[in-house]
């Protein structure tokens, strides 16, 4: 038995790669310095792992911005406006694809981005024209083998599989098909394969996550065709097969059948698909199994005594010469080392792992599978104490909380009227022009308003003094936006570190890490909180912030929360109870604030619910049952107030068509979502399903420093007002603003608001 994974965090225990990158984008440090902290980061991941006993280590798992981004530079596949972009400056050309590009005369937009399959993590969207050409461009894949080697260790480098990459991407024209591109992207293949195999590569680990997915005929045909043409043209060469997130399902006949040397297996995702492999006709003991026991997604300690009982059932059949012992998934999605968290409850830290733990955790499992060695034993008890300690724990169970979920009723989740009545209200209340102007919440995060939050938490500033900084924050930014006429303000979150985190550390039931970050795009992190327990709210949480910001005008302020489908998804959850009963639990601590908001005087409460797209199961049988739950929270949280109070979410990086339905049904007043990357193209699920409430098509992406003029600005709108009733449009951005700084803010909404009122004045 050997121990593998699939891929390690990237970003630095520090976040070293994060604030590498930023510096160089600023300008502030030079290339050299860049790669020279991205050669320090590899090299640690290397021989971290080196030293904790996996045998076959991931190279080419680094990725400065994004590893889907990495596979189109690898395959050469440039979009057309990056042309004038210096071949040889790879790195500017690299970070224009991923970021845009704005100064010495250039001026390119970023790819789009989206959702890297039910995570938080968001890949670059490759895009393809008819003519498509391919080559084998960044050698990325080659270096990082060689530079792993020179240090001792011989890797298994990963590459995006064929079919993955392909299905990933975008048509940007008609008259094709997208794996239609399949026989002239191969040869780039054959080239990588023969360059890697010429340096002595055993084995190549290709990621085919969409086989877990529902795939058609002709993408299965794709997959069996890519490998076998594979192991024809590389007889020697060992190919790893990486499908994760989800059960192979009906792909499975399929990928037994593939002449790959191991198949790897998400056995958290899918624990049934061991048994359906090993009672199947297709499986050939001759092909290796990777046994992705350990959680790539949460950080909760493995359940040894479980995952040996499956081991021992594996081994009773298989050759364990056969077998790989190891996570679910890449662990790109857990943070990096438990043990930099001083400042966690040490009952809590007992039930937890990180990348690093689980690490030990897949080579402590191959050792107690094949040796009864004391040390080993020992370590097995403690990781059964700790299990049970958790099961058992007066931290976890709160009996009102359960019982107010036992009591819930229908009525709980549905609003006095429907929406036209609603409707009627609310303009009598509101009274907003036409083509109302907002933002989605947040204001610039700057450097100092980091600082006071950082020193507030040192004790550097006191609680009154860091109060009366950020009040200070809400009112030149409810100045700001009453200057510039936005009909609808918000407070600007300056508040908050995290639109997440800042509601986990209000509620019981969550607990927090110091340095538990995880990569989200690109230079972005997330620090997940850890949701534990049953969650209740002790005492609101926003109204302070909210009823101050209104105190300063007499233009509407939106009150703004976040759903609970979204604080569940983007926290590392409870595995001991089903996720639908744990989202109700935040419905109605959320449905608490929505209520005492409304009773303090806000007259429209926003619950942004960006993630319920994410959460979506990967497999389409799987579908309903999350979306009835989901939707249902997100109901139970907003329909606490009276007609007059208007509802407002936002998602954004979300396709629509297959769920419009479902998101007509959370019946919120008006929605916003993030359509400007793509040109209104996600708008057009609203349109068809001729969505029945009001709704903000963002109209300037807000991931780019660019500044979006005018011009571009009254496109969007145009077209949003040719195929949606104009009583029904607002007007906003795609998502909030705390990554952007202030001068480029301001230009950018100025623009929005001329747009908006240039609009009106055609009416
Ligand atoms: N209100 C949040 C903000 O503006 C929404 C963020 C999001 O959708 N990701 O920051
Ligand atoms: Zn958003």
């Amino acid at each position: 038995m050997k121990t593998t994974i699939l891929g390690y965090p990237r970003i630095g225990s520090q976040r070293e790669l994060k604030k590498a990158c930023e510096a160089f984008w600023s300008g502030k440090t030079d290339k050299d310095e860049l790669l020279k902290i991205a050669s320090e980061l590899k090299k640690q991941n290397w021989k971290q792992q080196q030293h904790l006993g996996i045998d076959l280590i991931p190279s080419n798992d680094f990725s400065f911005y994004d590893q889907v981004l990495d596979a189109s530079l690898t395959f050469g596949c440039i979009p057309k406006r990056y042309q004038d972009f210096d071949k040889n400056n790879f790195l500017e050309l690299y970070f224009a694809m991923a970021r845009g590009h704005q100064k010495d005369n250039k001026d390119v937009t970023a790819m789009e981005m989206t959702k890297w399959f039910d995570t938080n993590y968001h890949y670059i969207v490759p895009e393809f024209e008819k003519n498509q050409h391919f080559e084998f461009f960044s050698k990325k894949v080659v270096e990082e083998y060689k530079e792993a080697l020179a240090l001792g260790i011989k890797t298994k480098p990963v590459l995006m599989g064929p079919v993955t990459f392909l299905l990933l991407g975008k048509e940007k024209e008609t008259g094709f098909h997208k794996l239609d591109l399949l026989d002239k992207l191969l040869p780039v293949y054959y080239e990588i394969i023969t360059e890697l195999t010429n340096l002595d590569v055993e084995y190549i680990q290709f990621d085919e996550p969409c086989l877990a997915l529902n795939l058609s005929q002709k993408e299965r045909e794709a997959i069996t065709t890519t490998y076998k043409t594979f192991h024809t043209k590389f007889p020697k060469l060992k190919i790893y097969l990486a499908n994760y997130f989800d059960c192979y399902g009906e792909n499975l006949d399929m990928a037994l059948q593939l002449p790959v040397d191991t198949l790897h297996l998400d056995l958290v995702r899918c624990p049934s698909q061991l048994d359906d492999i090993l009672q199947s006709k297709h499986y050939n003991p001759k092909t290796k199994l990777a046994l992705g026991l350990i959680d790539g997604r949460n950080i909760w300690k493995n359940d040894f005594e479980a995952s040996l009982k499956i081991i021992k059932k594996v081994t009773n059949t298989i050759n364990p010469e056969n077998l790989w012992i190891s996570a679910s998934c890449s662990l790109l999605h857990t943070p990096y080392d438990l043990d930099l968290e001083i400042n966690l409850p040490n009952e809590i830290k007992q039930w937890l792992a990180f990348a690093k733990q689980k690490l030990e955790e897949i080579t402590t499992l191959k050792a107690l599978s094949s040796s009864d060695n004391e040390s080993y034993l020992s370590l097995f008890e403690e990781n059964k104490l700790a299990n049970l300690t958790r099961k058992n724990s007066k931290l976890i169970h709160n009996q009102l909380v359960k019982e107010r979920i036992s009591n819930l009723k229908d009525a709980d989740s549905r609003r006095e009227n429907n929406f036209s009545i609603r409707q009627a209200t609310q303009k009598a209340a509101l009274n907003l022009p036409l083509y109302p102007t907002t933002t989605i919440g947040s204001f610039p995060q700057t450097k100092e308003v980091r600082s006071w939050r950082l020193n507030h938490k040192k004790g550097i500033l006191s609680q009154e003094e860091y109060n009366a900084l950020i009040a200070k924050e809400i009112e030149d930014s409810i100045r700001f936006q009453e200057d510039i006429g936005l009909d609808v303000l918000v407070h600007g979150e300056f508040e908050r570190n995290d639109m997440v985190e800042y509601f986990g550390e209000k509620l019981n039931g969550f607990a927090f890490s110091a340095y538990g970050w995880v990569q989200s795009y690109g230079s972005r992190c997330v620090k997940p909180p850890i949701l534990f327990g049953d969650v209740s709210r002790e005492k609101p949480m926003t109204v302070a912030w909210s009823t101050y910001a209104q105190s300063l005008t007499n233009i509407p302020v939106k009150g703004m929360l976040t759903g609970p489908v979204t604080i569940l998804q983007w926290s590392f959850v409870r595995n001991d109870q089903p996720r639908a009963t744990t989202c109700n639990q935040i419905a109605l601590a959320i449905r608490d604030e929505v209520v005492d908001l409304e009773k303090n005087g806000l007259k429209i409460i926003q619950i942004d619910e960006p993630a319920i797209r994410e959460g979506l199961p990967l497999r389409k049988e799987d579908w309903n049952h999350y979306l009835n739950w989901a939707v249902k929270a997100f109901r139970i949280s907003a329909s606490g107030v009276k007609d007059e109070t208007q509802i407002h979410t936002h998602m954004c990086y979300s396709e629509f068509n297959d769920i419009i339905s479902n998101i007509a049904d959370m019946d919120a007043d008006v929605i916003t979502i993030e359509t400007s990357r793509s040109e209104m193209e996600l708008l057009d699920a609203f349109v068809n399903f001729q969505y029945p409430n009001e709704i903000g098509p963002g109209v300037y992406d807000i991931h780019s420093p660019r500044i979006p003029t005018l011009e571009e600005i009254e496109a969007l709108l145009m077209k949003a007002s040719n195929v949606l009733p104009n009583q029904h449009i607002w007007v906003n951005p795609d998502c909030g603003l705390k990554t952007r700084d202030w001068p480029e803010t301001k230009e950018a909404l100025k623009n929005l608001v001329k747009a908006a009122s240039n609009l009106r004045k055609k009416e």
